[in-house]
């Protein structure tokens, strides 16, 4: 899996294209004082691919390896999260994938 350093997030959302999966996306409340809100890894979505890892320009985005013995995948068992940002990917002006635009 991946987490994110929430010192190290600056909410620049430069990641949320690269994650296939739709799990890198917005706290739906800002806990900042001043300053863009974070993203949290929603658990249940991130499958671990690590195509996002190398996305972020600050290294916020870390991989969480599971042990190998592990007996409850956190898939199955998901802590608490926060409320998050719907972040419309494929209609008209979304955000896509993050690959140069064809013609
Ligand atoms: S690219 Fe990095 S700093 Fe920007 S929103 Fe994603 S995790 Fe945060
Ligand atoms: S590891 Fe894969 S599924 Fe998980 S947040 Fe990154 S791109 Fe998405």
């Amino acid at each position: 899996m991946v987490a994110i350093d929430e010192t190290e997030c600056t909410g620049c959302d430069l990641c949320i294209p690269f994650c296939p999966f739709e799990a890198l996306l917005p706290m739906a409340e800002n806990p900042r004082d001043k300053g863009k809100r974070p993203l949290i890894v929603v658990e249940t979505n991130c499958v671990g691919c690590l195509s996002c890892i190398s996305s972020c320009p600050t290294g916020a985005l870390f991989e969480v390896e599971i042990p190998a013995d592990a007996i409850i995948s956190p898939l199955i068992h998901p802590t608490q999260q926060p409320a998050v940002e719907v972040v419309e990917r494929f209609k008209r002006g979304g955000l896509g994938w993050p690959l140069p635009k064809q013609r």
